[in-house]
């Protein structure tokens, strides 16, 4: 099947997002005001006035205030996750004069993986590693029991870029609260699907990026309890008078502007817009199905299913707590050997479909995703995976047009 010249069919909305409309106006607009909110004028005030109003509205959608909560803008989630790992521990040590220790999952985003290699490479941290169940979520249990006394830092994600799956994040909440533990999660993955209240989850800080959901690229911010701060007179890892001195470097004020209006826009609706997003993946299981047996990856029996079928594709995430747009998705041949980032070559190419293969952060990258090693997922699984998530703009007509192709793509490999 071919369909070349044909409009693009975007499937990589967890990756990043098409930019809204509303927001593209906004920081065009917001371009020609060259007022820093750092000096002391009618333009400067101007953009000021902008950033404190959004900081408020911010707050105020995750239930919380400026007298509790800090919101504090950085350039993503990736700096936000450091930001928090970094300075708590860093804190930790100072205050205490003794080493911290870090609870995280080993399904995090590469950002919070790498940041914690690197403290524990340079002896500033011990680190737990919580590995998921099978259906890629972390049990509460496995945090509550790895805490020692020196646990400085839990940070959990809320929902997996790769699975989709949703973590039990009000469970972990209370028990970190229990502990008196601070808890940070990186929300970046459910922050635009819902409205996130801060307090029903004991949440001392999270990190969210505006590029997952129809707002500008470069934009992101961590919002922060302010008792942490004082407490334990946190640093930022940017030096610099901005942002109450937590975060040096002017603000990026047309992309701050684009961030507000992109979130506004996007939370107008939302439970419709997510209905629709959860329509679309049942469409896409609904006509794979035609072609192939589909399991679960959580009912998955290597064995039993060798002996039953020779192809069969594999649903990696809970079935039933998931981002309602992510379907992880592998093609599992026994007969043949398949190649997934042949695959989204193909899709890319000739049928001018963009899917991704693993975390989209490292989809350049030659290793296997650690979500699925951590998952202790076979070989053939690894080998036959791809992402799709879908977006706001999507339409049910690209579903369909996208298994077809899909189909295709895979028959040319098997
Ligand atoms: N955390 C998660 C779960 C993500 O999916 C991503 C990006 O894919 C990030 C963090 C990094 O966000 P940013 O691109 O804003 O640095």
């Amino acid at each position: 099947m071919s369909v070349s010249n044909s409009e693009l069919i975007y499937f990589d909305n967890n990756g990043t997002t098409k930019l809204c409309n509303e927001a593209i106006k906004e920081v065009t607009k917001w371009l020609s005001n060259y007022g820093n909110p750092s000096t002391d004028c009618k333009l400067a005030n101007k953009s000021k006035e902008m950033i404190n109003c959004g900081k408020n509205y911010i707050l105020k959608h995750c239930g919380v205030n400026s007298n509790n909560y800090s919101v504090i803008f950085t350039s993503g989630a990736t700096e936000s996750n450091c930001f928090i790992l970094r300075s708590m521990s860093s804190a930790y040590q100072k205050i205490n004069k003794q080493k911290p220790h870090i609870i995280i999952s080993a399904i995090e985003h590469p950002s919070i993986m790498a940041c914690c290699k690197s403290l524990y490479d340079n002896k500033c941290i011990d680190l737990t590693y919580i590995l998921p169940q099978s259906d890629g979520s972390i049990d509460p249990m496995d945090v509550k029991d790895a805490i020692k006394k020196n646990t400085c830092l839990i940070s959990i994600m809320f929902a997996n870029n790769e699975t989709g799956t949703i973590n039990n994040i009000e469970e972990i909440g209370k028990i970190a609260k229990q502990r008196k533990i601070p808890f940070h999660s990186d929300t970046v993955q459910i922050f635009g699907k819902m409205r996130l209240n801060i307090p029903k989850y004991n949440l001392d800080a999270i990190s969210v990026s505006f590029h997952k959901f129809y707002s500008p690229l470069g934009i992101g911010l961590l919002i922060i309890n302010n008792n942490l701060v004082n407490e334990y007179q946190l640093e930022g890892i940017i030096n610099g008078t901005q942002q109450g001195g937590l975060r040096g470097g002017t603000e990026s004020v047309p992309n701050i502007a684009g961030a507000i209006k992109g979130m506004n826009v996007n939370f107008i609706n939302r439970p419709i817009k997510n209905k629709k997003l959860k329509e679309l993946k049942l469409k896409c299981i609904e006509e794979l199905e035609k072609y192939w047996p589909i399991i679960y990856y959580e009912d998955f029996d290597n064995k039993q299913i060798k002996n039953k079928f020779d192809d069969v594709l594999v649903i990696i995430g809970s079935k039933t707590n998931c981002l309602p747009n992510t379907l992880l998705l592998s093609f599992v041949s026994f007969k043949s050997k398949i190649c997934n980032t042949q695959l989204k070559k193909t899709l890319e190419s000739k049928y001018n479909i963009i899917v991704a293969v693993g975390s989209a952060c490292s989809t350049k990258s030659k290793l296997a995703s650690h979500v699925l090693t951590n998952m202790n997922a076979s070989d053939e699984i690894k080998r036959g995976v791809i992402r799709i998530s879908f977006g706001d703009y999507n339409k049910l007509k690209e579903v369909t047009k996208f298994v077809k192709c899909y189909v295709s793509a895979i028959n040319e490999q098997i």
